[in-house]
């Protein structure tokens, strides 16, 4: 399988300024030294709470913003220092939805004419061919044509995010960044979206980063999962895999929060301890000792690799050897 995107010990830290000279007088360690890759036409979820660095994953991936070390390879292109001139024709080729519509979407301008806008920027076709492409394009996305000259506000949150989607595919790009995509949808809206997306993946031959903080959306739509704990990827595997065998103690927390339709199945609720710390002052060692129930001396000394334990399935944990837990004692 190609890998379309590969990031290598890719570090985004953003300074905290204070006092009366604005001067950066700490980091936030959003993103801190992950590697992972995404395989071409292949969902790469990325999950994790509140805070542990996946926007900024996201948006460093797509050079949104600048990354402080590591290294990003689009489709076999090292695009880390890629200045705007540079990575202005690539930009067609990846995209990003964000969670909120509404948000993101100008309010004074009817949907066709946001919809139309980058292909007006990457200058791409006559006023025609741009017309008849917008009517293409809503008609793929679930959306009537005929409403085109209708405003943001005049439609559902399923129906704007549909906008969105739209916009985000109208240059027909290589890989998107779906950022929370339905997070802010009702449940049953959820479904529809995130079927859309497949279904696009499939007609478009997309690729995916999709971001979420609930790993049960992120579960029936991805073929591989990453997750994120303040800054870190902590685990990577196939989705199958990671939730027949879930091997850090994070996720593995995680999951056990996500309800399963059968009463019969009992399963323990690992309950996390206190808040995510802060990412300017992160745990030493493995940050994520101070909320495990395992962690022991070496996990404040020592910071966990990321390591291949077979098959594709990656862990960064002291007590995981050769795919299996062990020498927990509780
Ligand atoms: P997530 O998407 O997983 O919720 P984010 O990537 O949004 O996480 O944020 C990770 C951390 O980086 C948070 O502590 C957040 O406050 C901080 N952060 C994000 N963007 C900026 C920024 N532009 N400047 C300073 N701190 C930021
Ligand atoms: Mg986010």
């Amino acid at each position: 399988m190609k890998k379309l995107l590969e990031i290598n010990n890719l570090v985004k830290h953003f300074p905290v300024v204070g006092g009366v000279f604005s001067r950066p007088i700490g980091w936030v360690r959003a993103v801190d030294d992950i590697s992972f890759h995404i395989f071409e036409g292949e969902t790469f979820g990325l999950v994790g709470e509140s805070g542990s660095g996946k926007t900024t994953a996201g948006k460093t991936i797509i050079k949104l913003i600048e990354p402080t070390k590591g290294q990003i390879i689009f489709n076999g292109i090292d695009i880390t220092k890629f200045g705007e001139n540079k990575i202005r024709p690539l930009r067609r080729e990846m995209q990003i939805i964000f969670q909120d519509p509404y948000g993101s979407l100008n309010p004074r301008m009817p949907i066709g004419e946001i919809i139309k806008e980058p292909l007006m920027v990457h200058n791409i076709g006559d006023k025609k061919e741009q017309e008849e492409r917008v009517v293409e394009i809503m008609k793929l996305v679930g959306l009537r044509p005929e409403y085109l000259r209708r405003y943001p506000h005049e439609f559902s949150g399923g129906q704007r995010q549909r906008i969105g989607i739209a916009r985000a595919v109208v240059l027909n790009p290589k890989f998107i960044v779906a950022d929370e995509p339905v997070s802010a949808l009702d449940a049953s809206i959820q479904a529809q979206v995130l079927n859309l997306l497949l279904e696009l993946q499939q007609k478009l031959a997309l690729t995916y980063l999709l971001v979420a903080h609930n790993l049960a959306v992120v579960r029936h739509v991805s073929d591989r999962i990453g997750v994120m704990y303040l800054g870190k990827l902590v685990e990577v595997a196939e989705t199958k895999e990671l939730f027949k065998n879930p091997l850090h103690p994070y996720t593995q927390a995680l999951l056990s929060a996500i309800p399963i339709p059968d009463p019969e199945i009992k399963k323990e609720r690992i309950l996390l301890q206190g808040d995510i710390p802060s990412p300017i002052n992160p745990p030493s060692g493995c940050r994520f000792r101070t909320r495990c129930r395992y962690a022991k001396d070496i996990c404040k000394e020592s910071e966990p690799p990321l390591v291949d334990v077979g098959s594709g399935h990656y862990v960064a944990c002291h007590f995981v050897k050769e795919g299996k837990v062990v020498e927990y004692s509780k």
